[in-house]
């Protein structure tokens, strides 16, 4: 029951009204093959192309999933940056559907995540999936990924030598996967992401396009732990990328 209870307070926080029991507002509204120009999502900022990708190797895959693995295979036990001399104990890939439609990109893996070799599994994470549960989504429909795949010691920030190192990889991850929509948490996938120096708070609230997908920037659910009244921006954020997905809000039970 706490559990419950708990979970209530958090759509409380976020402003949500209640849930809907109507299974039909989980259901996909379309496929991506089906996706009508109407359905095309808002942008309204600059276009990014991602460049890190050239160079390569090329993955002839038949799924996405396949795609997912073969650049698992090439990243392999990598040593590509000093990363690997620092403490890591694993690479942490990603984890969620092959072929979400929503794609959420954190900074870097932590303590918990380098033991579980599972991106956002300590506190933040199960933030992070409240988020996802409020969005009328489930965890395994989405995927997650971060930046940076190898822990940095102390949980510093990563240096622009393991950036250009790592996120050759991540922009593979995102070009297999194809999602419509792409969530930055944080101000370092965002600031990536986005190619800018701009501040999350001023990132925040927009939408940019990244490789033919709605790019998205929030605040990092452990930001959101040490500042919870920012929960209703981040709310905000995530509506924006429901509606980019051409998903209706969850509503309230009863309604
Ligand atoms: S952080 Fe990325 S580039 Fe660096 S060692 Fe880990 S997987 Fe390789």
């Amino acid at each position: 029951m706490s559990d419950l209870t708990d979970h209530l307070r958090f759509y409380q926080d976020l402003g949500v009204a209640g849930v809907s029991r109507d299974p039909k507002w989980r259901a996909r509204i379309d496929s991506r093959r089906e996706r009508g120009a109407e359905d095309q999502p808002v942008r309204d900022d600059a276009t990014l192309v991602p460049e890190a990708g050239l160079g390569q190797p090329v993955t002839i895959a038949r799924s996405a999933a396949e795609a997912l693995a073969a650049i698992r295979e090439d990243l392999g036990d990598c040593t590509r940056c000093k990363l690997h001399t620092q403490g890591r104990r694993q690479i942490v890939f990603g984890v969620g559907s092959p072929d979400a439609e929503l794609m959420f990109v954190g900074e870097a893996p932590g303590a918990d995540e380098d033991v579980q070799g599972i991106p956002f599994v300590g506190r933040a994470g199960q933030l992070l999936t409240k988020m996802i549960e409020a969005m009328g989504l489930r965890r395994d429909e989405v995927y997650i990924a971060n930046v940076i795949k190898c822990r940095p010691p102390g949980n510093r920030n990563p240096e622009p030598d393991e950036i250009a190192s790592c996120e050759p990889f991540l922009i593979r991850q995102i070009a297999a996967i194809n999602p419509k929509v792409i969530v930055a948490l944080g101000a370092f996938a965002a600031k990536t992401l986005t190619k800018t120096d701009a501040p999350i708070s001023r990132l925040r609230g927009r939408a940019f396009e990244y490789a033919g997908a709605t790019l998205i920037p929030t605040f990092h659910p452990s930001f959101l732990l040490r500042s919870p009244g920012y929960k209703r921006e981040a709310w905000e954020d995530l509506k924006k990328a429901l509606a980019a997905l051409g998903r209706e809000l969850p509503r309230p039970a009863g309604s």
